[in-house]
């Protein structure tokens, strides 16, 4: 929303002067397949003169606010301070400084805080996503690289410089801890190096220790934060650390008073009692944007000064993980993924690529017996981010994890990432070493779609109570590869009615039912913001698709309509504990009615992203007779569901339907039982749900 994206080097004045051959070092350290010859003694030189380099990121998240007002008291103290360890830091550090990783977000909240300023409403979160399409799930994007934000920061930073140390200033809720330290919880993804496990055990618990002399109280380390998803954690495939820092939250700037009584436990500990993890305990009260600040601050100095106190170690651990990464692969272990030409061939190679990974195009070739034809792509696994490329390769086997009672403990985020699933490339791991031969320069066809569709006659639903998936929603249809050209419309605008006079088709993103009915309870926003969409727009909606409209729901909308329109669909999983049924954020396996049109640019099996889904059943005993429900898509009876990440209580979906159609009058409900446009990443499926919205639309000319 063209506002300016900064970024702040800081250190010695010597150091700025060379900044060249701090950069060099880096790339040397990261990639010692480029020393060469006489490799000990080479490295040796490098880490006595390195510097230690510290990306400090702030303001990801725009409500956090205390995260970007501390970038300026850090930039301050570093700039202006006497105090010998300050000056010690600036010699042997080099600090990358982003006072907010989303700055149209910082204008987004601080309106609508200058806004509500002395009403009842302040405080309070804006009423839109505080990103112009993804709100929170921007820190969800460091693998997939969606947004610019993402592709500025890992291109002109991460790439550049190779921050040995990332800290990702965050605050969390307001009733736990005062602050989080790494460690993180488990699990921890397989292809993290060790040397990066142990560098954020030792560093957050060291800082953890710190903080606790200089007398701050409640703090945390090891609960709450897992490292699974590289999602969040760049870093941790790219020879950094990741000091994520998680300081409880005032209402925006406004100060609150917390009660003992009121702490609340979180995964791993109890903000009431000291624990092996936890202490000394906070014994509540007034909780001021200050005390954000001075924790976030302490907290960043403390981290400053293990950089330049262990600078050398720093960088040592550094050339390890890199050295591990660049060894010659043996035989029997995994040495290279081929990866066959297919749709989406072009962006799943543009995201490794643009992760530093070098992909090999050798032309046609034979290895294992098996002939790979002109167009195939190779990635090795023996190279600087080899590791990055596997994540994201392979499959997961999220952990069964349970707590003391036995029940299943959730992942923090979702359990599943692996990219040739989402985007329908077909991809084979190899265990043999083999030679390429000669190198092609070209590679597979990119994002190929083309500007199509109809006019503006495609609504997307726009709650007051923000959904990250509308965000996503608009983002895919704005995405230059497709284009497809589409409107909001909000509660007020659904309940106005009318509806077939202005749209063929409208899409309900993923939220909850009672969300999307209901919106802000009343006196919680001002007046105009409150109230969902209503029984008033539930019935326009219904005389939407019965004058000829087609409703698209996805995932948990599905319910909606099942609730308020009496569809002759049952969700089968509604109501069922984590214990029977558990499905958070996984791919699964789909197959698909080739016969249907919503079906027809796709494969006859194929992946769902399901996410809290619902799984359906038809019903013959409602009011709308059962013979206008048509499944398109369901779960297989006789194979695994499960494709990648974790799911609990597979038999109560086998066989059961995950895609269906409802004609209702001249028009119809599409439900998706899961995400089809899953944060831009489940390509595989865009078929599908531009068959939805757009009939006949080609996403792929050949
Ligand atoms: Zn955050």
């Amino acid at each position: 929303m063209d506002a300016p994206f900064v970024m702040a080097t800081i250190s010695a004045p010597e150091n700025l002067a060379r900044l060249d051959e701090y950069r060099k070092i880096q790339e040397l350290l990261a990639d010692p397949r480029k020393l060469g010859s006489n490799r000990d003694e080479k490295v040796r030189r490098l880490l006595a003169r390195g510097k230690t380099i510290v990306l400090i990121t702030c303001g990801i998240h725009s409500s956090e606010v205390g995260s970007t007002l501390s970038s300026m008291l850090i930039a301050h103290q570093l700039a202006s301070s006497t105090d010998p360890e300050v000056r010690q830091i600036l010699r042997n550090t080099i600090i990358l400084l982003v006072p907010s990783l989303n700055p149209d977000g910082v204008d987004i909240v601080k309106n609508w805080y200058d806004k509500t300023l002395g009403t009842p409403y302040e405080g309070t979160d804006p009423p839109e996503l505080y990103h112009k399409y993804v709100g929170h799930d921007n820190n969800r994007d460091w693998y997939a690289f969606t947004q610019v934000e993402t592709k500025i920061t890992v291109d002109k930073i991460h790439n550049v410089w190779h921050p040995q140390i990332v800290h990702d200033i965050h605050q969390q809720g307001t009733l736990g801890s005062r602050l989080f330290l790494p460690p993180y919880m488990q699990p921890v993804e397989p292809n993290v190096p060790q040397q990066l496990v142990a560098g954020y055990t030792e560093l957050g618990n060291w800082m953890a220790n710190e903080l606790r002399g200089q007398g701050f109280q409640g703090i945390t380390t090891n609960s709450t934060y897992d490292a699974w998803t590289p999602a969040r954690a760049y870093s941790h495939y790219h020879g950094g650390v990741r000091i994520l820092s998680e300081t409880a939250s005032a209402r925006i700037a406004t100060p609150i008073t917390v009660k003992f009584e009121e702490l609340r436990s979180r995964e791993g500990y109890d903000p009431q009692k000291v624990s092996q993890n936890f202490g000394p305990v906070w014994r509540g009260g007034e909780w001021h944007l200050k005390d954000v600040t001075n924790y976030m601050t302490a907290a960043a100095f403390a981290l400053l000064r293990h950089a330049s106190d262990h600078r050398e170690q720093w960088l040592q651990r550094f050339y390890e993980v890199g050295r591990e990464a660049v060894r010659p692969r043996r035989k029997g272990e995994l040495f290279a993924f081929v990866l066959h030409p297919a749709d989406n061939f072009g962006p799943l190679l543009e995201i490794l690529e643009r992760g530093g990974v070098k992909v090999d195009y050798p032309g046609a070739f034979r290895v294992g017996g098996r002939r790979y034809p002109q167009g195939t792509a190779v990635v090795r696994l023996g190279q600087p981010y080899g590791a990055f490329a596997k994540a994201l390769l392979e499959r997961q086997h999220y952990p069964d994890l349970r707590n003391a009672e036995g029940q299943p403990l959730p992942p923090y985020d979702v359990t599943a990432h692996t990219l040739p699933l989402l985007m329908g490339v077909p991809v084979v791991p190899i265990f043999t070493p083999f030679r390429l031969p000669r190198p092609l320069p070209e590679r597979g066809e990119g994002w190929n779609g083309g500007c199509g569709g109809a006019a503006d006659r495609r609504a997307i639903y726009k709650s007051h109570s923000p959904s990250m998936d509308e965000g996503w929603t608009r983002w895919v249809l704005d995405n230059q590869a497709w284009c497809l050209f589409h409107v909001s419309v909000n509660d007020h605008g659904l309940r106005q009615g009318k509806l077939q006079e202005k749209f063929d088709t409208i899409i309900i993103p993923d939220q909850e039912p009672r969300t999307i009915l209901n919106g802000f309870r009343k006196g919680s926003m001002p007046p105009e913001l409150t109230g969902g969409i209503g029984e008033e727009g539930v019935k326009e909606l219904r005389k939407f698709v019965e004058q000829g409209g087609t409703l698209v729901l996805l995932n948990r909308a599905s319910d909606f309509a099942i609730e308020q329109f009496k569809l002759p669909v049952r969700n089968v999983v509604a109501g069922l504990p984590r214990s029977e049924f558990y499905v958070p954020g996984s791919i699964l396996r789909i197959e698909l009615d080739a016969a249907h049109p919503l079906a027809a640019r796709m494969p006859k099996s194929s992946i769902a992203w399901a996410e809290d889904s619902p799984a359906f059943e038809i019903q013959t005993d409602g009011e709308i007779p059962a013979s206008q429900a048509h499944v398109v898509a369901w779960y297989p009876r006789d194979q695994e569901v499960l494709l990648s990440g974790w799911l609990l209580g597979a038999d109560r979906i086998k066989g059961k339907a995950a895609l269906v159609e409802v004609t209702l009058g001249k028009g119809r409900m599409i439900l998706f039982g899961f995400r089809p446009q899953y944060r831009a990443q489940s390509l595989a499926t865009y078929p599908l749900f531009f068959q939805a919205i757009a009939p006949g639309y080609r996403p792929w000319p050949r």
